[in-house]
């Protein structure tokens, strides 16, 4: 079993996940948002490198001291991580109990995917754009009851506390208000670690002008 990875960021701390973390990027995924973050993971025709479970173990264990003296480990992102399900439940197997696995997710992903990393999975922090459909159509161009439905799999789980909700404030797309009516909704369902921000909607443009250069 292969992923296409396009790339890995050591030594992180604080910023996904406990501790000490590297954040592995997975490529593709199914959303088009306006404003992404990572443009260079959305297309096969970016640079990627492709890793057995084992090979990408080898690598970043270099860091291994580091994850188990700060209770970190690795963070899967993207991309959607979550199209990558199988490979990230085979590094469990390869990496052991010991690290911390977060998913970087959007979760609009069918059930089954997230049902095959929920026994692996320590910690998920998940964007959700925004709660209303037709928000989160005009942003991502996709419906967001996958998410929705994956949102309530975990809480009923019991899994609530081990979920960071990211929920944007995305100019030209939400408003204030919208992203108070999506922080009572996801706080209905059960979740109460909400991280509420702004994007840097410059920023991305920037990003996404130097890929296209
Ligand atoms: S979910 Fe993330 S990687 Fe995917 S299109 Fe949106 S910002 Fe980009």
């Amino acid at each position: 079993m292969k992923a296409k990875i396009s790339d890995t960021s050591r030594l992180r701390i604080g910023v996904d996940g406990e501790g000490v973390t590297t954040l592995v990027a997975f490529m593709l995924c199914p959303l088009a948002c306006e404003y992404c973050l990572n443009p260079q993971t959305l297309s096969d025709s970016y640079p990627f490198k492709e890793y057995t479970p084992e090979e990408l173990y080898m690598e970043l264990r270099k860091d291994e001291l580091y994850f188990l003296a700060t209770g970190g480990g690795v963070t899967f992102g993207g991309g959607e991580p979550l199209l990558n399900h199988q490979f990230i439940k085979e590094f469990r197997n390869v990496c052991g109990d010991q690290w911390k696995i977060n998913l970087e997710t959007s979760l609009n992903v069918p059930s089954s995917f997230l049902e095959t990393v929920i026994p692996v999975t320590d910690e998920y922090l998940i964007d959700i754009k925004d709660m209303n459909p037709a928000i989160y159509k005009s942003y991502t161009g996709k419906d967001n009851s996958p998410v929705i439905g994956n949102l309530r799999t975990l809480a009923e789980r019991g899994l609530a506390g081990r979920c960071v909700i990211r929920i944007p404030l995305i100019h030209g797309y939400n408003t204030p208000e919208d992203v108070a009516r999506s922080e009572s909704e996801v706080v209905a369902l059960g979740f109460d670690r909400i991280d509420k921000f702004e994007y840097d909607i410059d920023y991305a443009k920037r990003k996404r002008d130097l890929q296209n250069a």
